[in-house]
């Protein structure tokens, strides 16, 4: 059988290779390190983790990362069946001591029969009779690589950095301060968006308190190697507060157009919009608001925005070296290139954000070209699982855009905002009427509940094709 090419052995790209090799399909990995460096990696090894050792919350019944973790368990992931084996005490958390990790992960890659481990950069496309290829090379793809998908993909559709604006979950939003309207009432392209924004209003005393905080909260520094990647247009919120305190009421706080429908008769000084993030409705994102804050300050001080004063964010802001394709408008639900099938991709290059996430989505792209490798094409599983959530996030369920903005696809963890809604439960198992934070953790349980039924439905559809879970039985 002709094999699949692999290229990138970091978190995704091992990961697929495990999940293809184990479905009985061989693979070539091809991984650069340590002939050519990237900018974070530190060591040769598959699977390095560049930076935190933690893979995030264990808590499968009421955190979203939680539940990928079960799921990966589930479909018998590398990953972290190597983290469960090298696991550093870390509360609720699963953290790792990261060269154990590593080097588990690259010992059962290398001893599997059906895996190859090349080293060597892959310093363009693909050659052309390697038919089957996943490209898993991460936020730090090489430069010649890059550059190749980047003329493929076309003007615009590769970007080399994110900066993301906070996304917050729209039911923690206080619509009893914030209002729905978009600016002049102006339609989008699809029709029915006269409302299309969450607008947030302050007064001219909440505004200076507003930017006294900003220009006042502590900032990342950018990293040596990230450079200083500031263009107009996408400047973070701290310099534009540095540059005259008006700034901001003249861009993304702007408050013309806008009429506030608590109290239309008094003009607001500033406003912060939001806009539609998910196909679900259930994200909204903080419009023009990139910033480099620290994350706790971020957290602070957008809670002064009048509306936000209980907001939960599904991610802050940041903005970072990061190599991403557009995947909605480029990508397959299978994760293959439109453009050209042969290529599927994996991993933070897709879109994802982390750690479990990349390794996530490895696994799925592992899977998915051993099945069409062997003639049975396999399904993603359903958008109410943990894994189908994200690949609904990368390959479709974003909203590109509402008005003629730039493309505001970004990188994402995976969160419960990116699930299908589904009916909150409002009292618990005794009749007792459930509230607050009970009620939240109530549907965060029935989240979790519905992807675990739902993944055991997806793996016994597709049982032919899965490998360990289904010998198991
Ligand atoms: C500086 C930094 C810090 C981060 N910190 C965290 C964190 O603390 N927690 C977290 O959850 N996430 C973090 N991330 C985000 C992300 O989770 C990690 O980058 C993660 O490793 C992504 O997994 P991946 O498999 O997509 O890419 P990687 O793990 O980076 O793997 C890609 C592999 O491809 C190889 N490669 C690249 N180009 C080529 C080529 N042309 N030919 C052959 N091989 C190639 C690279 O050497 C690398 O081994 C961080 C990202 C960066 C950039």
């Amino acid at each position: 059988m002709r094999p699949i090419h692999i290229i990138g052995g970091g978190l995704a790209g091992s990961e697929a290779a495990w999940q293809a090799a184990e479905a009985g399909v061989p693979v070539v990995l091809h991984e650069m390190r340590p002939l050519t460096a990237t900018a974070a990696h530190r060591t040769s090894r598959l699977a390095e983790l560049v930076c935190s050792n933690s893979f995030r919350s264990d808590d499968a019944s009421t955190n979203a990362v939680g539940v990928l973790h079960r799921e990966m368990r589930a479909l018998g992931s590398l990953i972290m069946r190597s983290a469960d084996a090298h696991q550093v005490p870390a509360g609720g958390a699963l953290a790792v001591d990261r060269d154990g990790f590593s080097a588990a992960v690259e010992a059962a890659v290398l001893v599997h029969p059906l895996i190859a481990v090349e080293r060597g950069e892959i310093a363009g496309l693909p050659p052309a009779d390697w038919d089957s290829v996943v490209v898993a090379t991460g936020p730090l793809t090489s430069d010649a690589l890059a550059r190749s998908i980047g003329r493929l993909t076309g003007e615009g559709s590769l970007a080399f950095f994110d900066a993301i604006a906070p996304i917050v979950h729209r039911d923690s939003i206080d619509m009893d301060v914030a209002w729905m309207q978009s600016r002049y009432d102006k339609e989008g392209p699809s029709g029915g968006g006269a409302a299309a924004y969450v607008n947030c209003p302050m007064s001219r005393d909440q505004y200076e308190a507003f930017i006294d905080a900003v220009l006042a909260a502590e900032k990342i520094e950018f990293r040596e190697f990230e450079g200083t990647p500031y263009f107009d247009g996408c400047l973070p919120i701290e310099v534009m507060a540095e540059r005259g305190r008006e700034t901001l009421r003249h861009g993304p706080m702007k408050p013309f157009g806008l009429t506030n429908a608590h109290q239309p008769t008094i003009k607001p000084y500033a406003v912060v919009q939001l806009r539609q993030d998910n196909a679900l409705g259930s994200l909204f994102n903080m419009v023009g608001f990139q910033t480099k804050l620290k994350y706790g300050e971020q957290t602070r001080v957008f809670r002064m925005i009048p509306g936000l004063e209980r907001a939960e964010f599904a991610r802050l802001g940041g903005i970072h070296r990061n190599t991403y394709l557009n995947s909605p408008r480029l990508l397959d639900q299978r994760l293959r290139l439109r453009a050209e099938p042969r290529l599927r991709f994996a991993g933070q290059i897709t879109g994802c954000e982390g750690y479990v996430e990349s390794a996530a989505v490895g696994l799925i792209a592992g899977r998915l070209a051993a099945a069409e490798r062997l003639g049975r094409p396999l399904d993603p599983p359903p958008a109410t699982t943990a894994i189908g959530a994200l690949l609904n996030h990368i390959t479709g369920g974003h909203i590109e855009s509402i008005d003629a903005g730039p493309r505001s696809f970004q990188p994402m963890n995976v969160n419960f905002g990116l699930f299908p809604p589904i009916h909150e439960p409002r009292v618990d198992e005794t009749g007792k009427r459930l509230r607050g934070p009970e009620r939240g953790n109530a549907r965060k349980r029935a989240l979790s509940a519905r992807a675990e039924a739902d993944l055991v439905g997806w793996i016994q559809m597709n049982r032919t094709l899965v490998g360990r879970e289904a010998a198991a039985e």
